[in-house]
């Protein structure tokens, strides 16, 4: 099968993403090729007996000491408590600073694996081995890595790029169809952002993302470009990358108001509903035809995503619970907010300073 190659180019950070079917049996070379000695690979207790064995025998093929390290699998593993089994379980392997942490999983695992290797020996690499079709094109891209506080979501964390990215796109065969769908929020994403022609693409080829042809290693390939030359740009987003976070605004408040419980909703769910609030948003300043909002919302819907704040289950409260969830959002300064909105699909910009008001006559509408 083909494989397609992404290269992330960070100076003497510069990393390559493997795009294609099928990767994790040939994993082996590629990852022997950074020249470590040994690896350990954190994956979940979902993911774990599916694909672990596999990698594992990969890189014994190659030589190196391969042992596994397994989580419990969901967003209350980005724990201080994980972390510190993580980095004992790296320590117990005898993982050297030239030797490797593979993280295989989701964005859980990816953004706690990366973490436990950034402050191991004061970092050791790691190379991101995504399965959920979100970590594919978001998480693993990149270099944040983290974990949850009490006083929220990826509040510690550190910058730590991977050595490798490998997206095996078969992975996602054994995804649930809701994660793969809350993925594809984010595909979508990278179209709406800055490029009206992937959108085009996404409505004509979306079923063959779902299904497993050659369009979903198309559109993880697309999406990993599309977040490299950003990343590439603002690495530590003191600016332009701020632009990734169009939907999440809204998102995130959903996600806070739901309580984190993916049973209501999860992660790419909240940034479905929420490009579509963004859009609309735009719309009602007079930024945006209503025409491209109304294709944003049926190209969603159509995949099956929710796109309003009535598809919450259980509700969203009131237009002050939203406001209060917002606000509580680390980009909030002094009654105003930091937007991501739109002039068009593939026109969006940062919107700096807009007013709690204009948010709140909006949401009642
Ligand atoms: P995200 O990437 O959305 O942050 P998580 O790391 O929380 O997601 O993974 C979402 C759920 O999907 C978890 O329960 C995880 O164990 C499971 N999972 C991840 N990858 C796969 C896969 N390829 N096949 C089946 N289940 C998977
Ligand atoms: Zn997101």
């Amino acid at each position: 099968a083909p494989v397609i190659t992404v290269p992330v180019p960070l100076g003497d950070r510069a990393y390559d993403i493997f795009v294609g079917r099928g990767l994790l049996a040939g994993a082996g070379p590629r990852i022997a090729a950074l020249g470590a000695r040994a690896a350990i690979i954190i994956t979940d207790e979902n993911v774990g007996p599916l694909y672990a064995d596999a990698l594992a025998e990969a890189l014994q093929r190659q030589g190196l000491r391969a042992t596994t390290f397994a989580v419990t699998p969901g967003e209350a593993t980005k724990s201080y408590a994980s972390l510190e089994k993580v980095c004992d379980a790296v320590l117990a392997a005898k993982i050297e600073r030239g030797d490797l942490v593979v993280a295989l999983g989701g964005g859980v695992v990816g953004d706690l694996a990366g973490f436990a290797a950034a402050v191991v020996r004061r970092g050791v690499r790691f190379v991101q081995v995504p399965t959920t079709l979100l970590a594919q094109v978001d998480s693993s891209v990149g270099g944040k890595t983290g974990i949850n506080s009490r006083y929220g979501k990826n509040l510690v964390g550190a910058f730590h790029q991977p050595s490798l990215v490998l997206a095996d796109t078969a992975l996602l065969d054994t995804l649930p169809i809701r994660e793969m769908r809350a993925g594809y929020a984010e595909v979508v994403k990278y179209g709406l952002i800055d490029d009206a022609r992937f959108f085009d693409w996404c409505e004509a080829n979306w079923r063959g993302v779902f299904s497993g042809g050659l369009e979903r290693d198309e559109a993880v390939a697309q999406s990993c470009r599309a977040k490299a030359a950003v990343v590439v740009r603002d690495e530590r987003e003191d600016g332009d990358r701020a632009l990734l976070n169009l939907g999440h605004t809204f998102g995130h408040a959903l996600e806070r108001i739901t309580r984190y419980d993916s049973a209501r909703l999860v992660h790419g769910e909240g940034v479905a509903i929420g490009l579509c609030l963004a859009f609309r948003f735009s719309v009602s300043l007079g930024l945006c035809p209503a025409a491209d909002a109304e294709r944003v919302e049926a190209h969603l819907a159509a995949t099956g995503l929710p796109t309003r704040l009535s598809h919450v289950p259980g509700g969203c409260g009131s237009v002050d619970d939203l406001l209060d969830a917002m606000a509580q959002d680390k980009k909030v300064k002094g009654g105003a907010l930091t937007f991501i909105l739109a002039r068009g699909i593939g026109q969006s910009f940062i919107a700096p300073g807009i007013a709690v008001e204009k948010v709140r006559s909006f949401l009642a509408s």
